[in-house]
Protein backbone atom coordinates (compact mmCIF):
# COMPACT_ATOMS: atom_id res chain seq x y z
CA UNK A 1 0.00 0.00 0.00
CA UNK A 2 1.10 3.61 -0.60
CA UNK A 3 2.62 5.43 2.18
CA UNK A 4 2.83 9.19 2.14
CA UNK A 5 6.07 9.63 3.51
CA UNK A 6 7.01 12.06 1.56
CA UNK A 7 7.92 15.69 3.55
CA UNK A 8 7.01 18.80 1.81
CA UNK A 9 10.52 20.12 2.88
CA UNK A 10 11.92 16.59 0.69
CA UNK A 11 9.65 17.51 -2.25
CA UNK A 12 11.17 21.07 -1.97
CA UNK A 13 14.80 20.03 -1.88
CA UNK A 14 13.96 18.06 -4.80
CA UNK A 15 12.10 20.78 -6.77
CA UNK A 16 14.97 23.73 -6.10
CA UNK A 17 17.41 20.60 -7.95
CA UNK A 18 15.52 20.52 -10.65
CA UNK A 19 14.93 24.29 -10.93
CA UNK A 20 18.87 24.60 -10.51
CA UNK A 21 20.04 21.99 -13.04
CA UNK A 22 16.94 23.06 -15.17
CA UNK A 23 18.34 26.81 -15.46
CA UNK A 24 21.81 25.67 -16.12
CA UNK A 25 21.36 23.63 -19.31
CA UNK A 26 18.76 26.57 -20.09
CA UNK A 27 22.08 29.25 -19.18
CA UNK A 28 24.79 26.57 -21.56
CA UNK A 29 21.98 26.52 -24.33
CA UNK A 30 20.83 22.96 -23.67
CA UNK A 31 17.39 21.89 -23.75
CA UNK A 32 16.87 25.08 -25.60
CA UNK A 33 14.69 23.34 -28.60
CA UNK A 34 12.26 23.32 -29.73
CA UNK A 35 11.23 25.24 -27.04
CA UNK A 36 13.01 26.37 -23.57
CA UNK A 37 12.14 23.37 -22.12
CA UNK A 38 14.77 23.98 -19.34
CA UNK A 39 13.52 27.53 -18.24
CA UNK A 40 9.98 26.05 -18.71
CA UNK A 41 10.58 22.62 -16.77
CA UNK A 42 12.04 25.48 -14.13
CA UNK A 43 9.17 27.75 -13.89
CA UNK A 44 6.80 24.56 -13.53
CA UNK A 45 8.62 23.72 -10.94
CA UNK A 46 8.90 26.85 -8.77
CA UNK A 47 4.89 26.89 -9.44
CA UNK A 48 4.71 23.75 -8.06
CA UNK A 49 6.33 24.11 -4.50
CA UNK A 50 4.63 27.27 -4.29
CA UNK A 51 1.50 25.44 -5.03
CA UNK A 52 2.29 22.67 -2.39
CA UNK A 53 3.54 25.20 0.12
CA UNK A 54 0.62 27.22 0.20
CA UNK A 55 -1.44 24.20 0.68
CA UNK A 56 0.45 23.47 3.76
CA UNK A 57 0.22 26.43 5.47
CA UNK A 58 -3.54 28.29 4.76
CA UNK A 59 -5.82 27.04 6.33
CA UNK A 60 -9.03 25.57 4.37
CA UNK A 61 -7.07 23.64 1.78
CA UNK A 62 -7.32 20.10 1.79
CA UNK A 63 -4.50 18.67 -0.52
CA UNK A 64 -3.02 16.78 2.25
CA UNK A 65 -6.33 15.47 3.76
CA UNK A 66 -9.43 17.05 4.88
CA UNK A 67 -9.19 20.11 7.55
CA UNK A 68 -12.11 21.57 9.10
CA UNK A 69 -12.23 25.06 9.15
CA UNK A 70 -16.24 26.16 9.18
CA UNK A 71 -19.87 24.56 8.41
CA UNK A 72 -21.67 25.47 5.72
CA UNK A 73 -24.75 26.18 7.29
CA UNK A 74 -27.60 28.36 7.15
CA UNK A 75 -28.12 28.36 11.09
CA UNK A 76 -26.35 31.51 12.98
CA UNK A 77 -23.74 29.26 14.95
CA UNK A 78 -20.46 30.28 15.29
CA UNK A 79 -17.73 28.26 17.73
CA UNK A 80 -15.15 30.86 19.45
CA UNK A 81 -11.32 28.73 19.72
CA UNK A 82 -8.73 29.62 21.77
CA UNK A 83 -5.33 28.15 21.22
CA UNK A 84 -2.09 27.69 23.11
CA UNK A 85 -2.98 27.72 27.02
CA UNK A 86 -3.55 27.24 29.82
CA UNK A 87 -1.97 30.25 30.51
CA UNK A 88 -3.05 32.25 34.03
CA UNK A 89 -4.34 34.87 34.56
CA UNK A 90 -5.83 35.40 30.89
CA UNK A 91 -7.35 31.46 30.91
CA UNK A 92 -9.22 32.18 33.75
CA UNK A 93 -10.34 35.64 32.66
CA UNK A 94 -11.41 33.94 29.27
CA UNK A 95 -13.07 31.27 31.49
CA UNK A 96 -14.90 34.06 33.11
CA UNK A 97 -15.94 36.17 30.18
CA UNK A 98 -17.47 32.97 28.74
CA UNK A 99 -19.13 32.06 32.10
CA UNK A 100 -20.79 35.26 32.34
CA UNK A 101 -22.50 35.03 28.77
CA UNK A 102 -23.30 31.45 29.06
CA UNK A 103 -20.91 30.66 26.02
CA UNK A 104 -19.29 27.73 25.42
CA UNK A 105 -15.77 27.43 23.85
CA UNK A 106 -12.80 25.42 22.01
CA UNK A 107 -9.71 25.05 23.71
CA UNK A 108 -6.51 23.87 21.66
CA UNK A 109 -4.03 23.37 24.58
CA UNK A 110 -0.14 22.78 24.40
CA UNK A 111 0.54 19.96 26.37
CA UNK A 112 3.72 21.67 28.02
CA UNK A 113 1.13 24.16 29.15
CA UNK A 114 -1.17 21.52 30.40
CA UNK A 115 1.32 19.94 32.61
CA UNK A 116 2.08 23.62 34.43
CA UNK A 117 -1.56 24.08 35.18
CA UNK A 118 -3.88 20.95 35.41
CA UNK A 119 -6.22 22.52 37.48
CA UNK A 120 -7.56 25.12 34.68
CA UNK A 121 -7.31 22.08 32.30
CA UNK A 122 -10.07 20.42 35.02
CA UNK A 123 -11.82 24.00 34.94
CA UNK A 124 -12.08 23.64 31.13
CA UNK A 125 -13.99 20.77 30.88
CA UNK A 126 -16.23 21.34 34.63
CA UNK A 127 -17.17 24.23 32.85
CA UNK A 128 -18.81 22.67 29.63
CA UNK A 129 -16.06 23.84 27.21
CA UNK A 130 -14.51 21.66 24.49
CA UNK A 131 -10.42 20.41 24.54
CA UNK A 132 -8.25 20.00 21.48
CA UNK A 133 -5.09 18.59 21.05
CA UNK A 134 -2.72 21.64 19.80
CA UNK A 135 0.72 19.36 20.43
CA UNK A 136 2.90 19.33 23.21
CA UNK A 137 5.63 21.90 22.57
CA UNK A 138 4.16 23.74 19.81
CA UNK A 139 6.84 22.69 17.03
CA UNK A 140 5.99 23.30 13.67
CA UNK A 141 5.31 20.16 12.50
CA UNK A 142 6.91 20.29 9.08
CA UNK A 143 10.04 20.25 10.62
CA UNK A 144 9.20 17.36 12.35
CA UNK A 145 9.98 13.04 11.54
CA UNK A 146 6.75 11.09 11.82
CA UNK A 147 7.96 9.75 15.09
CA UNK A 148 8.26 13.04 16.30
CA UNK A 149 5.15 14.47 15.23
CA UNK A 150 3.38 11.18 16.64
CA UNK A 151 5.42 11.93 20.31
CA UNK A 152 3.88 15.53 20.06
CA UNK A 153 0.35 14.64 19.91
CA UNK A 154 0.32 11.34 22.17
CA UNK A 155 2.12 13.12 24.86
CA UNK A 156 -0.88 15.70 25.18
CA UNK A 157 -3.34 13.05 24.71
CA UNK A 158 -1.84 11.36 27.53
CA UNK A 159 -1.92 14.55 29.71
CA UNK A 160 -5.43 15.08 28.77
CA UNK A 161 -6.83 11.64 29.46
CA UNK A 162 -4.60 11.66 33.03
CA UNK A 163 -6.63 14.91 33.81
CA UNK A 164 -9.72 14.76 32.51
CA UNK A 165 -10.20 10.73 32.09
CA UNK A 166 -11.03 11.34 28.25
CA UNK A 167 -8.94 12.26 25.11
CA UNK A 168 -9.85 15.03 22.73
CA UNK A 169 -10.85 13.54 18.98
CA UNK A 170 -9.60 16.95 17.85
CA UNK A 171 -6.77 19.10 16.87
CA UNK A 172 -4.89 21.84 15.37
CA UNK A 173 -0.92 21.72 14.09
CA UNK A 174 0.64 24.61 15.54
CA UNK A 175 0.25 27.74 13.01
CA UNK A 176 -2.05 25.75 11.36
CA UNK A 177 1.03 24.19 9.42
CA UNK A 178 0.59 20.42 8.03
CA UNK A 179 1.60 18.09 5.43
CA UNK A 180 1.21 14.46 3.94
CA UNK A 181 2.60 12.83 7.03
CA UNK A 182 0.91 14.85 9.72
CA UNK A 183 -2.32 14.11 8.44
CA UNK A 184 -1.61 10.53 8.26
CA UNK A 185 -0.58 10.35 12.19
CA UNK A 186 -3.78 12.30 12.63
CA UNK A 187 -5.67 9.98 10.86
CA UNK A 188 -4.48 6.83 12.55
CA UNK A 189 -5.60 8.35 15.76
CA UNK A 190 -8.82 9.40 14.64
CA UNK A 191 -8.03 12.64 15.07
CA UNK A 192 -10.16 15.40 13.18
CA UNK A 193 -7.46 18.52 12.28
CA UNK A 194 -9.63 21.54 12.97
CA UNK A 195 -8.02 25.05 11.76
CA UNK A 196 -10.50 28.25 11.30
CA UNK A 197 -12.27 30.65 8.92
CA UNK A 198 -11.73 33.56 10.91
CA UNK A 199 -8.55 35.02 12.28
CA UNK A 200 -7.83 38.54 13.54
CA UNK A 201 -3.93 38.48 14.46
CA UNK A 202 -4.61 38.53 18.23
CA UNK A 203 -1.24 37.29 19.21
CA UNK A 204 0.02 40.67 18.39
CA UNK A 205 -1.87 42.28 20.52
CA UNK A 206 -3.43 45.09 17.42
CA UNK A 207 -5.94 46.60 19.95
CA UNK A 208 -9.44 45.37 21.55
CA UNK A 209 -11.01 47.76 19.17
CA UNK A 210 -9.08 45.96 16.17
CA UNK A 211 -9.50 42.66 16.99
CA UNK A 212 -13.10 43.15 17.44
CA UNK A 213 -13.89 44.24 14.27
CA UNK A 214 -12.12 41.97 12.87
CA UNK A 215 -14.05 38.89 14.31
CA UNK A 216 -17.64 40.85 13.66
CA UNK A 217 -16.84 41.85 10.11
CA UNK A 218 -15.68 38.54 8.78
CA UNK A 219 -18.25 36.32 10.93
CA UNK A 220 -20.52 34.46 9.12
CA UNK A 221 -22.88 31.22 9.94
CA UNK A 222 -20.68 28.38 10.73
CA UNK A 223 -17.51 30.64 11.27
CA UNK A 224 -14.99 29.43 13.68
CA UNK A 225 -13.20 31.83 15.70
CA UNK A 226 -9.30 31.78 16.18
CA UNK A 227 -8.09 33.33 19.52
CA UNK A 228 -5.33 32.96 21.85
CA UNK A 229 -5.67 32.66 25.52
CA UNK A 230 -2.00 31.60 25.53
CA UNK A 231 1.41 32.36 24.31
CA UNK A 232 2.97 29.08 23.22
CA UNK A 233 5.36 27.41 25.50
CA UNK A 234 7.19 30.97 26.18
CA UNK A 235 3.64 32.36 27.73
CA UNK A 236 5.27 35.94 28.35
CA UNK A 237 2.51 37.83 26.47
CA UNK A 238 -0.23 39.53 27.73
CA UNK A 239 -3.56 38.33 26.23
CA UNK A 240 -5.42 40.94 28.31
CA UNK A 241 -6.38 42.73 24.79
CA UNK A 242 -7.93 39.00 23.64
CA UNK A 243 -9.84 38.73 27.05
CA UNK A 244 -11.70 42.51 26.37
CA UNK A 245 -12.25 41.84 22.79
CA UNK A 246 -13.93 38.14 23.78
CA UNK A 247 -16.11 40.19 25.63
CA UNK A 248 -17.43 42.51 23.01
CA UNK A 249 -17.35 40.00 20.37
CA UNK A 250 -19.71 37.77 22.47
CA UNK A 251 -21.90 40.92 23.06
CA UNK A 252 -21.89 41.89 19.88
CA UNK A 253 -22.91 38.97 17.76
CA UNK A 254 -25.48 38.01 20.62
CA UNK A 255 -27.13 41.56 19.10
CA UNK A 256 -26.64 40.19 16.03
CA UNK A 257 -28.68 36.91 16.86
CA UNK A 258 -25.45 34.59 16.39
CA UNK A 259 -25.82 31.40 18.91
CA UNK A 260 -22.15 30.14 20.08
CA UNK A 261 -21.46 26.38 20.06
CA UNK A 262 -18.21 23.64 20.85
CA UNK A 263 -16.46 22.86 17.62
CA UNK A 264 -18.21 19.71 18.31
CA UNK A 265 -21.38 20.95 17.09
CA UNK A 266 -19.55 22.78 14.20
CA UNK A 267 -18.46 19.58 13.31
CA UNK A 268 -21.74 17.27 13.91
CA UNK A 269 -23.82 20.33 11.94
CA UNK A 270 -21.51 20.01 8.65
CA UNK A 271 -21.97 16.06 8.80
CA UNK A 272 -25.63 16.44 8.79
CA UNK A 273 -25.82 19.02 6.35
CA UNK A 274 -23.44 17.06 4.73
CA UNK A 275 -21.38 20.04 3.83
CA UNK A 276 -17.87 20.77 2.40
CA UNK A 277 -15.44 20.96 4.52
ZN1 LIG B 1 -0.65 27.88 18.59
Amino acid sequence: MFEANLRLSSVLGLLTVVVVISLLLDYCRLLRRPARIGLWLAILCIMAGLGLTLQAVLPGNHFYGPVFIEAATQEKIVALTFDDGPYPPYTQQVLNVLKENGVPATFFVVGKNVERYPELVKRIVEEGHQLGNHTYSHPDLLKLDRGQIAAEVDKTQRLLFEITGRVPDIMRPPHGFRDAVVMEVMAERNLKVVEWSVMCRDWVNPGVETITRRVVSKVKSGSIILLHDGDGVDSTASRAQTVEATRRIIHELKSQDYRFVTVDEILKTTAKEGTAL
